[in-house]
């Protein structure tokens, strides 16, 4: 999962992009909400994390920018404790949820698990689909019944394609959501990670649209 984090606090900003790399989520930072706004419009994220004190373009523009284009990603505004009327207005205005700074990691890392979850039409904390499971809290794998260790790229594509089951995603959109900026992308890396995740959990799990990209087809779950 990629997300953009929007954040002019360098030290905030740099923590926040550790832990959150440290989860395995592929993350992107601007420092200013002018920047955001362009990175958006180009970029497709699944989670904004949103502080709302700005430079340049404040925060809730930036979110009211983003509903008017129809753009769906959930959002989560970070605002201070006192700032009860900014967080109304950023929730008025389209935001998913909010935390209040400074805010624990442990809450910080709960409330993107609730709103990937929430995007990806499950109640449920795990996903589980044609016996296969994953936990996004321990990161752990099942294959029917038996534990799997996969590699965080393995696990990334997996998370990806759990989501959604009957969706099929090109080789590009993997690679969007997979990685950075900052990240190499080698040129066959997500055939690789197709490859090791089929070995690991079973040859039929994963369909190839030819031409297209890849699947979990819907199924029984
Ligand atoms: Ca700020």
């Amino acid at each position: 999962m990629r997300l953009l984090l929007v954040e002019d606090d360098v030290m905030i900003g740099e923590a926040v992009l550790d832990l959150l790399r440290g989860e395995g989520y592929a993350v992107d930072w601007v420092k200013d909400g002018e920047l955001a706004d362009k990175v958006l419009q180009e970029q497709s994220y699944d989670l904004l994390l949103l502080d709302l004190g700005l430079p340049k373009c404040d925060g809730v523009t930036v979110l009211e920018r983003l509903r008017a284009r129809k753009d769906r990603v959930p959002v989560l505004i970070a605002t201070a404790r006192d700032a009860l009327s900014e967080r109304v207005q950023g929730l008025d205005k389209g935001a998913d949820d909010y935390i209040i700074k400074p805010y624990e990691f442990d809450e910080l890392l709960a409330r993107i698990r609730a709103l990937l979850r929430r995007a990806s039409g499950r109640a449920e904390p795990t996903y589980e689909h044609m016996g296969v499971s994953i936990d996004p809290v321990t990161r752990e794998v099942h294959a029917h019944g038996q534990p799997v260790v996969l590699s965080a790229r393995e696990w990334s594509v997996l998370e990806l394609l759990l989501a959604r089951p009957g969706m099929v995603l090109s080789r590009k959109q993997l690679e969007d959501k997979i990685y950075s900026w900052r990240d190499d992308v080698s040129s066959n890396a997500v055939e690789v990670y197709i490859h090791g995740l089929r070995k690991k959990l079973g040859a039929d799990l994963i369909e190839n649209v030819r031409g297209v990209g890849y699947m979990i087809p819907r199924g029984k779950s």
